[in-house]
């Protein structure tokens, strides 16, 4: 498949947090890792919507301490659409020391939600963003890996992110290189908000 049309199968929508929002870093990054993240909120249409809405409008924590733990990430995925947050090209706050190098995918788990259809989405939004920034499926990462924290929370289970990677190679050694087709416009190559990187790569 097209690495166009795979884009055009995610659904995609961008919602961005608003510039000057205190969870919009403005810091640029050259992503080199993708750290996925369920919700872990299993309430009843607790979906992309709903969450793309809270990043905007709300966006943070209140700690114990009384302070503010503001958050963002750059892709909600459930099992209709893909809701963009943040360009990738900016620094998201949901990973620790991961922010600085990797895009943010939260993977909804509410209750209404087709799990396995959202798994898959999120491999062909993975499958893309691995294509747009050359980079190979080891740079897919939990946020376990970061920080120690249980998230991915469903996919940390059994042996479903081994079968989530799995998905992702799938699609990615799938993609056929652009070049193979030369009557489609930057556009409907690049469904994905992406950065610079993939000017030079359709350019
Ligand atoms: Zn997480």
């Amino acid at each position: 498949m097209r690495r166009g049309e795979l884009g055009e199968s995610l659904g995609l929508e961008v919602e961005l947090i608003d510039e000057g929002r205190p969870n919009r870093s403005g810091v640029p990054i050259r992503p080199e890792y993708l750290t996925i993240h369920n919700t872990s909120n299993t309430g009843s249409r607790a979906d992309a919507k709903a969450h793309s809405k809270w990043v905007r409008k709300t966006g943070y924590y209140i700690l114990r301490s009384g302070k503010k733990n503001w958050v963002s990430w750059h892709y909600t995925v459930d099992d209709m659409r893909v809701i963009q947050q943040l360009p990738a090209s900016e620094k998201g706050w949901h990973a620790g020391k991961g922010n600085g190098v990797s895009l943010g995918i939260e993977i909804c788990m509410h209750k209404e939600i087709s799990q396995k259809a959202a798994y898959d989405r999120a491999a062909r939004l993975c499958a893309c963003l691995l294509y747009d920034f050359s980079l190979s499926v080891d740079a897919v990462v939990t946020h376990k890996h970061w920080t120690g924290k249980n998230c991915p929370v469903l996919l940390l289970k059994g042996n479903r992110w081994d079968k989530f990677r799995t998905s992702i190679e799938h699609y990615l050694n799938n993609i056929t290189t652009e070049s193979e087709s030369t009557t489609e416009t930057e556009e409907e190559l690049a469904p994905i908000e992406c950065t610079v990187k993939c000017d030079e790569s359709y350019g």
